[in-house]
């Protein structure tokens, strides 16, 4: 057996591993509430639905141009400049299969051996693993919860080195649910515009879960607006996870390198999706901030429950739909077989005695918390937080 160094060096998707384990738990008959995958649990709006149908039946089954179909980019690059304010056409656009090969691509596309990228944490698990996919090397930057999660301009300002290349970030944040504001996103460009050859990823599939219904772009600020890479993709705004498709606006000499590799890997996304995702960015959004609200009165929810756990420390989220809260009380405490040393060992205890499934924060750059969803109905959400408290009152 022999893999490659690359393939050793990888890590496995927390997030993907404990929605795993959990499912294998229910498979022997537990009953297991997962909220470990961040992933919506509505159903895609029927009328985005009804396009890809069209679609299929007008026979749209063949493969597509790699960066995407025309109308799909061009409804991409209105939307950018509509909403976020970015001066993008169609040739800066590139659609891929979900946002996770669009940050695939983007690294691949960029980055060479010895690269630096800071990471601005708790973070999103993969990034750090796509970072090491191409070569390079994860440099992570850390909020705790006492900072609201959110790394500063100041931070970035001392963490920059000659070998930096980039700086990634996911505004509204996953796992933390924080949400960078005009303010903060203004230091920070302005930080990177003083550095030639740095670039910035901002990760925006959040978007339209912010309940601060500010969303800003770094990318609309001039002084490095060529110089981000914004992401987004149709998978939480739109409940879309499994049509895998997501895109990046950027630099044409930006996107032309992505395009190219994304020609030797996948090619085009997903060729009636793509037509019903048209639809989706040029119908009412109406569904879409209706699925926001139900998020944001369930956020309520788990919050207020979770409060009156003991040692639980928690921010107010301010977008996506993750609690991230610090439970470090609870380490060097025991129940049975279980000792809490770390998050792993917290998400694991409520695994297996709340059949609670959840992720560990050390994935994500903070080894105190841990991470839920509350993407799940209020019935699961009450019942998580009751078996949750009661679990951990055993820890001694
Ligand atoms: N970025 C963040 C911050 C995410 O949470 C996700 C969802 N896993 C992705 C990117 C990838 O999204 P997609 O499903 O479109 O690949
Ligand atoms: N965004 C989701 C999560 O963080 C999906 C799982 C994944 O792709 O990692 O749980």
């Amino acid at each position: 057996m022999h893999l490659s160094d690359r393939s050793y060096r990888l890590e496995e998707s927390a997030t993907l591993k404990m929605a795993r384990l959990g499912r294998e738990l229910a498979a022997k008959g537990h009953k297991v509430i997962n909220l470990s995958l961040g992933e919506p649990d509505f159903d895609t709006p029927s009328h985005i639905k009804q396009a890809a149908v069209r679609a299929l039946d007008a026979g749209f089954t063949k493969y597509t141009p790699v960066a995407g179909i025309p109308e799909l980019r061009k409804a991409i690059a209105e939307k950018l400049q509509r909403e976020n304010g970015l001066d993008w056409t169609a040739e800066n656009i590139v659609v891929s299969t979900g946002a996770k090969q669009s940050l695939a691509n983007v690294a691949l596309a960029m980055l060479n051996e010895g690269d630096e990228v800071l990471i601005l944490g708790p973070y999103w698990v993969s990034y750090s693993e796509i970072v090491k996919l191409a070569d390079a090397t994860p440099v992570v930057l850390t909020a705790s919860v006492e900072q609201d999660f959110k790394v500063t301009a100041a931070q970035i300002a001392a963490a920059i080195t000659p070998k930096t290349r980039m700086v990634w970030y996911s505004s509204p944040c996953n796992p933390t649910g924080a949400v960078f504001n005009y303010e903060e996103l203004e230091a920070i460009a302005n930080v990177v515009a003083q550095h030639e050859g740095v670039y910035i990823v901002a990760d925006e599939i959040y978007e339209y879960i912010n309940y601060t219904d500010k969303h800003v772009s770094i990318g609309a600020f001039a002084q490095v607006k060529d110089r981000v890479i914004t992401v987004n993709g149709f998978a939480k705004g739109f409940a879309m996870t499994g049509w895998r498709l997501g895109y990046i606006g950027a630099a044409d000499w930006i996107a032309k390198a992505c395009e190219k590799i994304q020609g030797q890997v996948t090619s085009g996304a997903n060729s009636f999706a793509q037509k019903a995702a048209v639809v989706a960015l040029t119908s009412s959004l109406e569904p879409t901030f209706e699925m926001r609200e139900a998020f944001r009165h369930r956020r309520e929810l788990v919050l207020k429950g979770l409060s009156e756990i003991e040692g639980f420390k928690c921010n107010m989220p301010e977008g996506a739909f993750y609690v991230f809260p610090d439970i470090s009380y609870y380490f060097g405490k025991k129940y049975g077989e279980y000792t809490i040393n770390n998050s792993d060992d917290f998400s694991m205890f409520l695994l297996g005695e709340a059949y609670v499934s959840s992720v560990g924060g050390s994935s994500f750059g903070d080894d105190n918390c841990f991470r839920l969803s509350y993407a799940a109905s209020n019935e699961e959400l009450l019942e998580a937080v009751e078996r949750i408290k009661t679990a951990v009152a055993k820890l001694v």
